[in-house]
This record gives structure tokens, C-alpha cells and sequence, in this order.
């Protein structure tokens, strides 16, 4: 008897055993991906675990349904890693493996499936069962797995459809994601056979007759030359007034070629990539010391100041990854904001560049995935978010993660509740792989481990180019409002600084914190503020739709001046929003192009990418966002920015609030005078005394991070404990209360100390479910897997608990 253990995509905690027959037994290794059934109807794609002999003591196995693949999809070093994160996360192995796998990977018996709407250039053959399929979605849009199995009357169908979709005949209908298609630019070239002189010469000899035509192929060929190689249609039209009729007389004629090409990509036709640029001498020094770390410490940390071009030092141990064969990792917060980098990136790796994008589309993630598994060259290096921890190396040399303090690394919902930083640390050393983390501004928990010489410490003090780090200066709002200096949210100061600016011809960018004092509507008379009904927080006031809304739950109703609570036609809008700035500054400013960055106007399909190209290309004057400035953006021509309110960063209840608070002035500040001339920035705070605002001011961050660790030990926060949050969620108070307090009681009796809570977060309401937290602190010297296997108990119990079945527990280790 032959038996295999499997993951399941699903929360179940133990493995589950199958059976299978001698020949799969000899045939499957771990990691094979195999279709199982589930309870009654369900089938599940799984992937295996372990092949063994020992049948399951407390239950009959079934067989499985089906292999799936030729060959193992999931490598061991996955398989480790995944366990790890199980382990260290405290959740399933099985969620671990629904985060790790492309959709494509996991069918299941509720996928649906539809039609591919764009044929495939070439078309492969299709087998009886799957033309049968095909003919059913030509007249049914939509087949559920169920559909699928009746039409074919058979049980194993995950096997046809993992074909159709390999041959990209059908689509799943749950990832009709948009994709970011970038904009196309027209290319013009001689075709091939006219590209020899003396063709050349006897096609311009025959037109003779034809002038205009024969002009403009004069001038494409020139142009060619000058830039050796294609040229853009619109370059061409500039040159020949009236080129446009002709051009296409000769296209149609097959003597000039057009291909369309997206602008960011690097061309097909031009093969050879761009050599990355030299390094400044600060620069070269930072790349030898991190070489040199390398040598001893397999993590190591670039603290380089923003604007020191730690992308270039980058590029530089990326290329030598490469030359050696090595696949290489490249990590960042949030891949919709960096368009910019991967263009550059392309620019110097060509084709060699993968980008990986949970919003991508099924077959381009696929398509990475087997690519690295293969080792193919084209996604020797992979650029993407946090979830390409999880992709299938064969031959990792160096993972960089880029902007290493960013909170976006850390998933939030659903298990696993992993940091993309701390899991890529781990997946490099089951590769014996290096880790460079980069930042300007890192993480608390980083820095400490760089200082505690764990990890190596590179530190990049200048700029490129010897630019100097922008003027900070505070403005105090106490002062002005009492001297009536202010014109709305505006200090005399900042105004002026923003005419100076704007009459230099350079750009402003203008921040404001999108936590904090979110604009809502107040009564004047009573002073009541709209609630959401089904959160405990006010309704934001969104004037461009004339709505008030809950952030937490997307509720909206029509604005309204009556007031719910007294009845007075007195509610006013309070607290401000990036909307408000923009407005009262265009009636300030009227000529300026004031253009808006936040999740309001980033929503539509490439809105994000559209605001960066207009204000890179000089379109827009002033750039008023939130949070989604600080993002590495590089922008040439910003001579000032301007932070509207600094206050409601810092009195975030949260531990992290002023550790964050910095790092969020800092990279905001950074964004100021990256070329040449000094940048300026002006921070308006009505506590201008705050350490944190002068730390800011004067770029100190050792000096924060000395004082934010000795709070830090004082109260026991990380880096000198590791947290454990658990969340309890019921629709009723008092079951929520009773089941949080029982928890917090069960984990004092096994622990003693560290206990915090059951506390009521600052919202405690959200979706009708009433909320409440419990934190455990751990102390980092503990032995951790103990501490976790208790914990895990304890988790176990407590759902067993009658009384508590409907609570809802959300463990997250390590929450941001
Ligand atoms: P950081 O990521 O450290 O904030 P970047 O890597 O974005 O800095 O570099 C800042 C700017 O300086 C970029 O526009 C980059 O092209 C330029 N730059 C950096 N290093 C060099 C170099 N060695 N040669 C030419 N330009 C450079
Ligand atoms: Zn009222
Ligand atoms: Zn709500």
C-alpha cells in the first residue's frame, strides 16, 4: 500500500493522506501537484508532501482523482520555506500554499471558466473532450467546474482544463484583473531588403516619379542612421511637413515596416541593452563594503540616504549576479508605484527583467513562475511585491529588498499574515543566497540588527552628484493662526515659498497625511459628527461626488447639511483632505496646474502611471497627495515640498507612530531637489517642538533611532520583544468581550506576563462585527517554537469552546 500525504489550499492544520497505486508512488516526488476529492463534492488541487507506506490510523484514505503534471511544480526549498512561514506565522501550511500559488495553479471545484477572448496567434490542437468544453462556453459564457464534469460525464476534469489553459483558450473568470497595458508608441523602419545601399539607391531611383514619398524615405533613412535604428512615427512627421499620406503608401507598399511598442519596454528590434552608468566614487565605496560584508554576513543593510542612488549599486551587484548565472530577487513595497524603476531596470537587463504582479494576468504569472523553475534566462532577475517570496528558485544568488522600512511589505489579510522582508531573509538562507536591504530610513528592527552586527552595515551618506539634503525648516500654526498669517490651511510662509518656486520654474509637491483628520462633517449647533451605521467612525465628506462615506466599509450616503442627531440645518465640513488643499489653493494660485495624488483620483485604470508620466513630463505645477509620494518616486525638477500638517502623524496611537512618522517625513522631504540646486522643504506643525519634527529637520536619524529604542525597551515594545496580536470579531458585544477575556486570562496562566489587553481599538466596530485585541509579548531570547506550539494550543482550545465557535480569531505575529 502506497499512500501520499498532501497540502491542501485551505485552513485545516494536519496533512492529509491519500492513497495512491505503485506506479504513481514511484512516479510522485514532493511537490507534484495532484487533484484530490474533499467531503462530499469538492475537489482540490494539492500538492504533495510526502510519499510513504503508512496508512493513517484514524481514518479510510481515497484515492486520488488525478496527476496534474509531468513534473514537480513546487521545489523542496519551497516546501521548507512554506513551512517556515506556517510555523513562524502561525497559520496552515495549506494558506500558505494559497498565497504561494498562481490562481492558474489552484483549480478547484469552484472555479469558473470562460472563453479566452483574444485567440492565440497559433493554434494548437485541441483534443475531443476539450472542444467539447469550448463549444459548451461558446454558448454559455460561463462553465462552473461542475458544468464541466457533466459535459464531459466524467469525474476528472481539472486535468482538460489545465490543458485549455496552457493553450489559452479559456480564461478563470476570478482573475479578470485589469492589466496595465502601457501606452503604444508607432516605430518605423526600412524593411530589411532595402536596407542595403545599393537597394536603397535603386528603390529611390524608381521614385522618381513619386516625390513626397521618396522625401520621406530619405528622411526615415537618415534618421535611422543618426539613431541607428527605429524611428518614432511622430519624429518622422516633425521632419516632413505633410508626411503622413505618403508614410502610409509605403507601409502599405511593405518598403517601411511599422511596429507598434509599448514606450516603457525596451525594444524588440534593438537587442543590445544600456550599460549601467559608472558609480560615483561614495558610491563604488559602498558597493566594495557590501561586497566585502558579503564575505561574512549573508544580510546586509544599504543605509543610503534618499537620492544617493542606491539603485545603481543595486544594478551593479544585479549585473554580476547575473554574469554568474544566479537568479536574482528584486523586492519592493508596491509595484502599481514603480513603474519608473522598472523601465529602468528593463533599460539595463532587457528581456532578462520578470515582473511578477498578483494583478497581472493568469498566463503572464504562470509564465514567471515556469520560467524560473526552468531557469530560464527571461526571468533571471524578478521584480516585484511581496509575494514573489514565494516563486520557485532554482539558483537564487542575491535578493535585494528595496525600501526595507515599508509597512506594505507585511500582509495584512488574509493568513498568512507574513512580512515579504523577514520571509525573503529566510527563503535566502535555505538558498544560501545574499540579502541586501535598502533604505534611507530603516526599520527600527533592521538598524538594530545591523548595529548588533547580525547583519553588515553600509552606510551612503551623500547624494549623487554632491546635491545637498534638502533645507528643512519647521513652521509653527500655533504662531501663525494667532498672528492670522494663515489663508486656509496655507502659512504665509508656505505660499511664499510656493510662488518663489513656481516662478523658477520648478515643482511642488505638497503632503498631506491620510490618516489622522479625515475631512468629516460636524454640527455647529450640537456637535455631533454622521456615523457610518455599521462602523464606530465618523463618515468621510467627499466633495467630488458630493457623498459622505466609511473607509472602513464603503458605506455612502448623500451629503446633507441637516444634521441626524438635533435636526439643524447646521453640519459643516471639519479637519481637511488633500480635495480641500487642492481647492482652496487653485483659488489662491489660479494660473498654477494643481493635480492630485491619492486613492480617490489613482483608482481608474492607469491613473496612477498617468499623474508620474504628466508631472515627469512638466504638465502638472503642483502634486498635492498622501502617503503614495514617499515611494521612491524620482522626480528631476522638485524644488520644494511642503508638508501641510505633521501633528496627526505623530499622535497616531501606535507604538511605531513616531518611528513611522519619521520615515514618512524623511522619504516625502527626500522627494525635494534631487538634481543640482538644493531642494526646500517646509513642514507646518503646530507642535514644532516635537523631537521627532527636529529630528526630521535636521536628518538625524541616529538620534531617533536612539531615543525610539530606549522607549522601545522601556515598555517592552520590538525590537526587544516580538508581538503576538490576536483580534476577536462578533456581531454581539458581550460574546466578543467574553471570549477575548477568556483568551487573555488562558494566556496568562501559561505565560505569566506579557499579557496586554483585552483593549477595544480605536475602531471598534467595523462591518457590524465588534472588535477587541489581546497582545502577547514575546521575549526574543525565548525559545521560539515552544512559545508558538503553546500558543497554537491555546488557539486550538479556544476554538473548541461551545460558547466561542462564532468568534472570529485572527493571530498575527509580528503586526504592523
Ligand atoms: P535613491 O534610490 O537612493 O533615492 P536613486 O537610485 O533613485 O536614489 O538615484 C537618484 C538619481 O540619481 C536618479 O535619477 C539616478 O538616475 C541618478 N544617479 C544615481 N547614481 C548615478 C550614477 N552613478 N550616474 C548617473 N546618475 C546617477
Ligand atoms: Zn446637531
Ligand atoms: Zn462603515
Amino acid at each position: 500500500m502506497y499512500f501520499i500525504d498532501v497540502i491542501l489550499p485551505i485552513p485545516i492544520k494536519q496533512a492529509f493522506t491519500y492513497s495512491v497505486n505503485a506506479h504513481e508512488a514511484h512516479f510522485l516526488k514532493p511537490g507534484h501537484r495532484v487533484a484530490v476529492p474533499f467531503g462530499k463534492s469538492k475537489i482540490y488541487t494539492a500538492i504533495v508532501y510526502k510519499v510513504h507506506q503508512t496508512p493513517p490510523q484514524t481514518y479510510e484514505t481515497k484515492e486520488i482523482d488525478q496527476i496534474l503534471d509531468e513534473y514537480p511544480l513546487v521545489t523542496q526549498t519551497q516546501l521548507k520555506h512554506w513551512q517556515w512561514i506556517a510555523d513562524y506565522y502561525l497559520c496552515s501550511i495549506g494558506e500558505v500554499m494559497r498565497a504561494a500559488l498562481p490562481g492558474a495553479f489552484l483549480l478547484e471545484s469552484e472555479t469558473i471558466i470562460r472563453l479566452q477572448t483574444e485567440r492565440p496567434a497559433s493554434e494548437a490542437a485541441l483534443s475531443e473532450q476539450e472542444e467539447m468544453i469550448l463549444e459548451a462556453l461558446e454558448n454559455r459564457q460561463q462553465l462552473h467546474l461542475n458544468d464541466v464534469r457533466s459535459i464531459l460525464d466524467r469525474k476528472q476534469v481539472l486535468g482538460v482544463i489545465q490543458a485549455l489553459l496552457e493553450k489559452n483558450r479559456i480564461a478563470l473568470v476570478e482573475t479578470l484583473y485589469e492589466q496595465y497595458i502601457p501606452k503604444m508608441v508607432s516605430y518605423l523602419q526600412l524593411a530589411p531588403q532595402y536596407k542595403e545601399e545599393s537597394a536603397l539607391t535603386a528603390l529611390l531611383d524608381e521614385m522618381q516619379r513619386a516625390p513626397k514619398q521618396r522625401e520621406v524615405l530619405m528622411q526615415l533613412f537618415m534618421l535611422s542612421a543618426r539613431q541607428s535604428g527605429a524611428v518614432k512615427r511622430p519624429e518622422l512627421l516633425a521632419e516632413v511637413a505633410g508626411a503622413a499620406a505618403p508614410l502610409r503608401s509605403l507601409i502599405d507598399k511593405g518598403i517601411v515596416l511599422e511596429e507598434k511598442r509599448q514606450t516603457d519596454r525596451k525594444a524588440q528590434w534593438e537587442s543590445d541593452t544600456a550599460d549601467s552608468k559608472g558609480l560615483s566614487e561614495a558610491q563604488e565605496r559602498a558597493y566594495k563594503q557590501i561586497r566585502q560584508q558579503f564575505t561574512e554576513k549573508s544580510v546586509c543593510l544599504l543605509h543610503g540616504v534618499t537620492s544617493s542612488g542606491k539603485t545603481e549599486v543595486y544594478v551593479k551587484l544585479i549585473e554580476e549576479q547575473l554574469a554568474h548565472g544566479k537568479q536574482v530577487l528584486y523586492m519592493l513595497p508596491e509595484i502599481a508605484l514603480t513603474t519608473q524603476l522598472i523601465s529602468r531596470l528593463q533599460e539595463y537587463f532587457g528581456d532578462r527583467v520578470g515582473v511578477y504582479h498578483s494583478r497581472y494576468s493568469v498566463h503572464e504569472r504562470v509564465e514567471v513562475w515556469n520560467q524560473l523553475l526552468r531557469q530560464d534566462q527571461r526571468a533571471q532577475l524578478v521584480v516585484g511585491a511581496r509575494s514573489t517570496v514565494f516563486l520557485p528558485f532554482q539558483d537564487l544568488g542575491l535578493v535585494i529588498v528595496d525600501e526595507e522600512h515599508e509597512h506594505s511589505f507585511k500582509q495584512y489579510n488574509p493568513a498568512p499574515r507574513y512580512h515579504g522582508r523577514d520571509a525573503a531573509v529566510v527563503l535566502a538562507s535555505l538558498c544560501k543566497a545574499k540579502v541586501l536591504l535598502g533604505s534611507a530610513t530603516p526599520a527600527l528592527e533592521t538598524y538594530q540588527n545591523a548595529v548588533s552586527g547580525k547583519y553588515g552595515l553600509v552606510s551612503l551618506k551623500e547624494r549623487y552628484g554632491k546635491v545637498l539634503l534638502p533645507d528643512t525648516q519647521l513652521v509653527d500654526l500655533r504662531d501663525k493662526n494667532r498672528k492670522k498669517r494663515m489663508q486656509g490651511h496655507f502659512s504665509d510662509s508656505l505660499l511664499e515659498a510656493i510662488r518663489e518656486t513656481l516662478a523658477e520654474k520648478k515643482q511642488v509637491i505638497l503632503f498631506k497625511n491620510r490618516r489622522g483628520f479625515a475631512p468629516i462633517m460636524e454640527c455647529m449647533t450640537c456637535g455631533s459628527a454622521p456615523q457610518c451605521p455599521n462602523c464606530d467612525v465618523s463618515l468621510t465628506f467627499h466633495k467630488a461626488k458630493g457623498q459622505l462615506r466609511c473607509h472602513y466599509c464603503g458605506y455612502a450616503s448623500p451629503l446633507t447639511k441637516q444634521c441626524g442627531a438635533c435636526g439643524s440645518m447646521t453640519l459643516d465640513p471639519k479637519g481637511f483632505g488633500t480635495e480641500q488643499i487642492q481647492t482652496e489653493l487653485q483659488e489662491l494660485l489660479l494660473e498654477a496646474r494643481i493635480a492630485r495624488m491619492d486613492q480617490d483620483t489613482t483608482r481608474g485604470k492607469h491613473a496612477h502611471a498617468k499623474l508620474i508620466h504628466g508631472f515627469e513630463q512638466g504638465e502638472i505645477d503642483i502634486l498635492v497627495g498622501t502617503q503614495m509620494l514617499a515611494k521612491g518616486l524620482d522626480f528631476r525638477a522638485v524644488g520644494l515640498v511642503g508638508v501641510m500638517q505633521a501633528d496627526s502623524l505623530l499622535n497616531f496611537p501606535d507604538f511605531r507612530a513616531h518611528e513611522r512618522s519619521f520615515q514618512l517625513l524623511s522619504q516625502v522631504a527626500g522627494r525635494a531637489g534631487r538634481t543640482k540646486d538644493r531642494g526646500k522643504v517646509l513642514i507646518q506643525a503646530f507642535n514644532p517642538e516635537h523631537l521627532i519634527l527636529q529630528q526630521v529637520t535636521t536628518h538625524d536619524y541616529d538620534g531617533m533611532f536612539k531615543d525610539e529604542m530606549e522607549q522601545r525597551r522601556q515598555y517592552g515594545y520590538p525590537p526587544f520583544n516580538r508581538l503576538i496580536r490576536f483580534t476577536f470579531k462578533h456581531r454581539n458585544f458581550e460574546t466578543m468581550q467574553n471570549g477575548s477575556r477568556w483568551f487573555a486570562k488562558a494566556l496568562e496562566a501559561q505565560f505569566n506576563e506579557g499579557v496586554l489587553g483585552p483593549e477595544i481599538p480605536p475602531v471598534g466596530r467595523i462591518r457590524n462585527e465588534y472588535l477587541s485585541h489581546v497582545l502577547l509579548k514575546v521575549p526574543v531570547n525565548a525559545g521560539i517554537k515552544a512559545y508558538k506550539g503553546k500558543v497554537g494550543m491555546l488557539v486550538r482550545n479556544f476554538e473548541a469552546q461551545k460558547p466561542f465557535a462564532r468568534i472570529k480569531l485572527v493571530v498575527d505575529v509580528d503586526p504592523y
